[in-house]
Protein backbone atom coordinates (compact mmCIF):
# COMPACT_ATOMS: atom_id res chain seq x y z
CA UNK A 1 0.00 0.00 0.00
CA UNK A 2 1.26 3.51 -1.20
CA UNK A 3 0.13 5.99 2.47
CA UNK A 4 0.53 10.06 2.00
CA UNK A 5 1.42 11.97 4.47
CA UNK A 6 0.07 16.18 4.12
CA UNK A 7 0.57 17.82 7.22
CA UNK A 8 -0.24 21.81 7.07
CA UNK A 9 -1.84 24.77 9.42
CA UNK A 10 -5.03 24.36 7.36
CA UNK A 11 -5.64 28.08 8.25
CA UNK A 12 -8.17 27.51 6.59
CA UNK A 13 -7.61 24.54 4.25
CA UNK A 14 -8.37 25.84 0.66
CA UNK A 15 -8.47 24.64 -3.15
CA UNK A 16 -4.55 24.64 -3.58
CA UNK A 17 -4.56 22.01 -0.89
CA UNK A 18 -7.77 20.14 -2.48
CA UNK A 19 -6.31 19.89 -6.03
CA UNK A 20 -2.49 18.73 -4.82
CA UNK A 21 -4.30 16.07 -2.95
CA UNK A 22 -6.35 14.76 -5.44
CA UNK A 23 -3.59 15.49 -8.52
CA UNK A 24 -1.49 13.26 -5.75
CA UNK A 25 -3.70 10.89 -5.47
CA UNK A 26 -4.07 10.42 -9.13
CA UNK A 27 -0.93 11.10 -10.10
CA UNK A 28 1.32 9.04 -7.27
CA UNK A 29 -0.69 5.89 -7.40
CA UNK A 30 -1.84 6.81 -3.68
CA UNK A 31 -4.00 3.90 -1.91
CA UNK A 32 -4.57 6.40 1.32
CA UNK A 33 -3.82 9.88 2.80
CA UNK A 34 -3.14 10.76 6.61
CA UNK A 35 -4.23 15.16 6.32
CA UNK A 36 -2.78 16.15 9.94
CA UNK A 37 -3.29 19.15 11.11
CA UNK A 38 -0.20 20.67 12.68
CA UNK A 39 2.01 22.99 15.52
CA UNK A 40 4.19 23.74 12.63
CA UNK A 41 7.26 25.65 15.37
CA UNK A 42 8.23 27.36 11.85
CA UNK A 43 5.15 29.23 11.41
CA UNK A 44 3.71 32.28 12.97
CA UNK A 45 0.84 31.05 15.53
CA UNK A 46 -2.23 30.29 13.83
CA UNK A 47 -5.10 32.78 13.61
CA UNK A 48 -8.14 30.19 13.97
CA UNK A 49 -7.56 28.08 16.96
CA UNK A 50 -6.80 24.33 17.06
CA UNK A 51 -10.33 23.22 17.37
CA UNK A 52 -10.96 25.22 14.39
CA UNK A 53 -8.51 23.93 12.74
CA UNK A 54 -9.23 20.25 13.15
CA UNK A 55 -13.11 20.90 12.17
CA UNK A 56 -11.66 22.34 8.65
CA UNK A 57 -9.36 19.78 8.19
CA UNK A 58 -12.68 17.44 8.62
CA UNK A 59 -14.25 18.94 6.16
CA UNK A 60 -11.50 18.97 4.32
CA UNK A 61 -11.15 15.45 3.49
CA UNK A 62 -14.64 15.04 3.47
CA UNK A 63 -14.18 17.29 0.48
CA UNK A 64 -11.65 14.67 -1.08
CA UNK A 65 -13.38 11.59 -0.13
CA UNK A 66 -16.64 12.88 -1.89
CA UNK A 67 -14.74 10.92 -5.54
CA UNK A 68 -14.31 8.03 -2.94
CA UNK A 69 -12.69 7.16 0.17
CA UNK A 70 -8.83 7.29 0.71
CA UNK A 71 -8.18 10.06 2.95
CA UNK A 72 -8.65 9.98 6.79
CA UNK A 73 -8.17 13.65 8.75
CA UNK A 74 -5.19 12.85 11.79
CA UNK A 75 -5.11 15.57 15.37
CA UNK A 76 -2.45 13.37 16.49
CA UNK A 77 0.14 16.90 16.13
CA UNK A 78 -2.70 18.89 17.78
CA UNK A 79 -2.42 16.12 20.82
CA UNK A 80 1.22 16.63 21.40
CA UNK A 81 2.76 18.28 24.24
CA UNK A 82 5.35 20.26 22.35
CA UNK A 83 5.56 21.54 19.08
CA UNK A 84 5.45 19.06 16.38
CA UNK A 85 7.94 18.26 13.84
CA UNK A 86 7.11 16.17 10.40
CA UNK A 87 9.61 13.43 11.63
CA UNK A 88 7.53 12.49 14.18
CA UNK A 89 4.71 12.36 12.19
CA UNK A 90 6.35 10.19 9.58
CA UNK A 91 7.27 8.06 12.22
CA UNK A 92 3.78 7.79 14.26
CA UNK A 93 2.05 7.08 10.38
CA UNK A 94 4.81 4.19 9.60
CA UNK A 95 4.17 2.31 12.65
CA UNK A 96 -0.04 2.70 12.24
CA UNK A 97 1.05 1.38 8.49
CA UNK A 98 3.65 -0.95 9.24
CA UNK A 99 5.10 -2.44 5.61
CA UNK A 100 3.45 0.54 3.44
CA UNK A 101 5.41 2.93 1.28
CA UNK A 102 5.69 6.52 2.92
CA UNK A 103 5.07 9.88 0.47
CA UNK A 104 5.47 13.06 2.19
CA UNK A 105 3.67 15.49 0.22
CA UNK A 106 5.12 19.24 0.01
CA UNK A 107 4.47 22.47 -1.58
CA UNK A 108 7.77 23.87 -3.01
CA UNK A 109 7.98 26.33 -0.43
CA UNK A 110 8.29 23.84 1.44
CA UNK A 111 10.31 21.51 0.48
CA UNK A 112 13.00 24.59 0.08
CA UNK A 113 12.89 24.21 3.45
CA UNK A 114 13.13 20.92 4.12
CA UNK A 115 16.84 20.90 4.84
CA UNK A 116 16.33 22.99 8.05
CA UNK A 117 13.78 20.52 9.02
CA UNK A 118 14.53 18.77 12.58
CA UNK A 119 16.20 15.14 11.05
CA UNK A 120 16.17 16.29 7.72
CA UNK A 121 18.11 13.30 6.49
CA UNK A 122 16.19 10.53 8.53
CA UNK A 123 13.17 12.08 6.58
CA UNK A 124 14.37 10.76 3.13
CA UNK A 125 15.39 7.20 4.47
CA UNK A 126 11.71 7.16 6.11
CA UNK A 127 9.69 8.59 2.42
CA UNK A 128 9.35 9.79 -0.31
CA UNK A 129 9.03 13.55 -1.29
CA UNK A 130 6.29 14.21 -3.58
CA UNK A 131 6.87 18.20 -4.47
CA UNK A 132 4.06 20.33 -6.01
CA UNK A 133 4.91 23.57 -7.62
CA UNK A 134 4.33 26.44 -5.88
CA UNK A 135 4.37 30.55 -7.32
CA UNK A 136 6.23 32.35 -5.68
CA UNK A 137 8.58 29.62 -3.70
CA UNK A 138 11.70 30.19 -6.02
CA UNK A 139 12.21 33.45 -3.61
CA UNK A 140 12.60 30.82 -0.77
CA UNK A 141 15.34 29.03 -1.86
CA UNK A 142 17.85 32.14 -1.30
CA UNK A 143 17.04 31.97 2.42
CA UNK A 144 17.25 28.05 2.43
CA UNK A 145 21.19 26.36 3.25
CA UNK A 146 21.42 23.02 2.32
CA UNK A 147 21.29 20.26 -0.23
CA UNK A 148 17.88 19.45 -1.45
CA UNK A 149 16.74 15.98 -0.97
CA UNK A 150 15.71 13.99 -4.00
CA UNK A 151 12.04 13.85 -4.72
CA UNK A 152 9.39 13.64 -7.34
CA UNK A 153 8.59 16.80 -9.15
CA UNK A 154 4.88 17.64 -10.34
CA UNK A 155 4.06 20.38 -12.17
CA UNK A 156 1.59 21.88 -10.45
CA UNK A 157 0.20 25.80 -10.39
CA UNK A 158 -2.76 26.79 -7.69
CA UNK A 159 -1.67 30.39 -7.24
CA UNK A 160 -4.00 30.09 -3.69
CA UNK A 161 -2.52 30.50 -0.30
CA UNK A 162 -4.09 30.19 3.48
CA UNK A 163 -2.58 33.79 4.07
CA UNK A 164 -4.75 35.26 0.99
CA UNK A 165 -7.47 33.67 2.37
CA UNK A 166 -7.58 34.79 5.92
CA UNK A 167 -6.81 38.60 4.28
CA UNK A 168 -10.27 38.42 1.98
CA UNK A 169 -11.85 37.25 5.58
CA UNK A 170 -10.42 40.10 7.70
CA UNK A 171 -11.61 42.24 4.83
CA UNK A 172 -15.00 41.59 4.45
CA UNK A 173 -14.42 40.05 1.21
CA UNK A 174 -16.10 36.73 -0.61
CA UNK A 175 -13.85 33.61 -0.50
CA UNK A 176 -15.64 30.77 -1.85
CA UNK A 177 -14.23 31.33 -4.96
CA UNK A 178 -10.75 29.86 -2.72
CA UNK A 179 -11.83 27.64 -0.36
CA UNK A 180 -14.36 24.58 -0.82
CA UNK A 181 -18.05 25.30 -0.49
CA UNK A 182 -18.19 23.74 3.60
CA UNK A 183 -15.19 25.60 4.53
CA UNK A 184 -16.45 28.85 3.46
CA UNK A 185 -19.65 28.24 5.15
CA UNK A 186 -17.40 27.33 8.31
CA UNK A 187 -15.46 30.29 8.22
CA UNK A 188 -18.44 32.32 7.77
CA UNK A 189 -20.72 30.64 10.25
CA UNK A 190 -17.86 30.84 12.94
CA UNK A 191 -16.66 34.66 11.80
CA UNK A 192 -13.32 33.15 11.27
CA UNK A 193 -10.56 35.63 10.50
CA UNK A 194 -12.54 38.98 11.05
CA UNK A 195 -10.56 41.84 12.02
P1 LIG B 1 -0.12 30.25 4.79
O1 LIG B 1 -0.52 31.15 3.66
O2 LIG B 1 -0.82 30.55 6.09
O3 LIG B 1 1.38 30.17 4.95
P2 LIG B 1 -0.48 27.86 3.14
O4 LIG B 1 -1.43 28.30 2.10
O5 LIG B 1 0.96 27.75 2.77
O6 LIG B 1 -0.63 28.77 4.45
P3 LIG B 1 -0.33 25.44 4.73
O7 LIG B 1 -1.43 24.78 5.48
O8 LIG B 1 0.73 26.08 5.51
O9 LIG B 1 -1.02 26.48 3.70
O10 LIG B 1 0.31 24.43 3.68
C1 LIG B 1 0.38 23.03 3.86
C2 LIG B 1 1.15 22.44 2.69
O11 LIG B 1 0.47 22.74 1.47
C3 LIG B 1 2.57 22.99 2.51
O12 LIG B 1 3.42 21.92 2.08
C4 LIG B 1 2.41 24.01 1.39
O13 LIG B 1 3.61 24.19 0.67
C5 LIG B 1 1.35 23.34 0.55
N1 LIG B 1 0.57 24.30 -0.23
C6 LIG B 1 -0.36 25.17 0.24
N2 LIG B 1 -0.91 25.88 -0.76
C7 LIG B 1 -0.31 25.45 -1.91
C8 LIG B 1 -0.45 25.82 -3.29
N3 LIG B 1 -1.30 26.77 -3.67
N4 LIG B 1 0.32 25.17 -4.19
C9 LIG B 1 1.20 24.20 -3.79
N5 LIG B 1 1.37 23.81 -2.50
C10 LIG B 1 0.63 24.43 -1.57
Amino acid sequence: MKTAVFGGSFDPPHNGHLALCLFARELAGLDRLTVSVSKNPFKAPADASDDDRATMARLFVAELNTAGKFAEMSDWELQQPGPSYTIDLLRHVAALHQGDDLVLLVGEDSYRQIPQWRESQAITKLCDIAVFGRSGAKLAAASCGGILPTAMLFDFDMPVSATEVRRLAAAGQPVSHLVPQSIAAYIESHSLYRA
